[in-house]
Parts: structure tokens; sequence; C-alpha cells
């Protein structure tokens, strides 16, 4: 699947500083804020999605596995030619995990993620008869499958919304949007659970995973050309 890209270039316009931005101060201005910033990721990435490229979700938990402090774009160079050395999820069970740490070593903590790919399919061969499991509660007892892999293979593999996507770019963007006070990823997820329609759980992940990279970067955002601008008091929006 393809990465979401802004279809159009978007206007520039001048920023706001964040201490002339009002804060909502009542349930229903939350309410309206909370629309309008799902109002524009759903028209900057209407057709969000996981950039892992995958057939199914055997591959796409191995892809999720492998983006652990790496890019999508890597795991997407490297994920081809793996699951040509190693087709079913019986070659992953059977490989030797040198050999296998070999092949993935470009993603980075190669060891580590060869173990959890080996222990994964073994995990899921010998309890859930070859298939991935559907419900959270299994996924996490398969190795290397956390909460963020977890949501990432039920929402984009089964189209199940288990929880809310929070990696790296969803806690920068909700803290800055203040959808959550917390820092821990946990409590992120919970605190966005309660806030978005549950419904919006899947495209709402993959949309601010795309704004995160594509607009609200970690350092220098692009806040003059964020059409979230006029609502955001982030104390690190880039004024010049
Ligand atoms: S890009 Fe700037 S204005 Fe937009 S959400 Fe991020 S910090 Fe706020």
């Amino acid at each position: 699947m393809a990465e979401s890209a802004i279809a159009a270039p978007l206007p520039t316009h001048p920023v706001t500083p964040p201490k002339k931005v009002p804060k909502p101060k009542s349930a229903a201005e939350r309410k309206a804020r909370l629309k309008r910033i799902l109002d524009e990721l759903d028209r900057l990435f209407p057709k969000a999605t996981c950039a892992l490229e995958h057939r199914d979700a055997w591959q796409l938990l191995v892809a999720t596995i492998l983006s652990a402090q790496c890019t999508d774009e890597r795991v997407n160079k490297v994920t081809p030619g793996l699951f040509k050395k190693y087709p079913a999820i019986e070659d992953f069970a059977n490989a030797s995990q040198d050999e296998l740490a070999q092949d993935i070593r470009s993603t980075g903590f190669f060891n580590n993620k060869a173990r959890s790919l080996i222990g994964a399919a073994r995990k899921i061969l010998s309890d859930y008869n070859g298939q991935v499991p559907r419900t959270i509660e299994e996924l996490l007892t398969v190795p290397g499958a956390a909460r963020k892999t977890a949501n990432v293979v039920l929402g984009t593999a089964f189209g199940i919304a288990s929880g809310v996507v929070v990696d790296t770019h969803v806690q920068r963007v909700s803290q800055r949007l203040d959808l959550t006070k917390n820092t821990e990823p946990a409590k992120i997820e919970q605190d966005l659970m309660k806030t978005i329609p549950r419904e919006r759980w899947i495209l709402f992940s993959h949309q601010v995973i795309h704004f995160g990279r594509q607009i609200c970067m970690a350092r220098r955002p692009r806040c003059g050309v964020c059409p979230l601008d006029p609502i955001c008091y982030a104390k690190d929006k880039t004024l010049a």
C-alpha cells in the first residue's frame, strides 16, 4: 500500500502565536475543537492507511515488528526478499536465528527482531492453528506484539478497532494538540480511546501518523501550512 501524501501544496499563512490561541473552556468547546481536528485530518488524508507493504496479516505482523526503530521505507525494501526466502509462517518458525538476523540486519535491533519473529511464528502455529489471532488479548501473547503492533495488525489486516496506534508521531501530535497530557504511550492511548469515537480509531491512527510525518514533524513543525494552526496552542510551534 502506498503512503498517503497530501494531494496539493498547502497554502502558506502567518502562524498564530500559541498565547493568542484561546484554549477550549467547556465540554462543548472541546467537542467542537475535536471535530475541527478530525475534519481537517479527513480533508488532508481521506484514505490514510498503513504504509507497510503486506499481503496478509502474518506479513503485516512481520513488517510491523521490523518497523520498530526503523522507517517504513526501509522495512518495505527488506520484506519482499524476506518473504521470498521465507514464504510461509513455518519457514520463519524453522529459521536459523543467526541467519534470519542477517537477513533483517538493515532494520536495526536485528537479533531481538529475529528472536521475536521466530517466537511469533512458533506461538501462532502452536496456539492459533497457524492463523494470526483476531483479538488483542490473544495477539498480546505473541512474542514481539505489544499494543502498538497489535493495534496496527488488527486494524489494518482485519478492520478490528482494538485501540489507537500510539507511535512516536501519534504521541507527539496528541500532546501538541492537547488531546492528552500524558507522556506514556499506554496512557495516551487510553486518553485517545476516551476522546475519539471508536469508529474513527483505525483511520485516526493512520491519519495522525501521516500528519506527523508530513506536517507536524518533531523538529520545526510546518505550522505555516498547517490547517490546525488557528486552534493549536502548542508551545513549540514554528513561528518564523
Ligand atoms: S504543525 Fe504546528 S500548528 Fe500544526 S498541529 Fe503541529 S504544532 Fe500545531
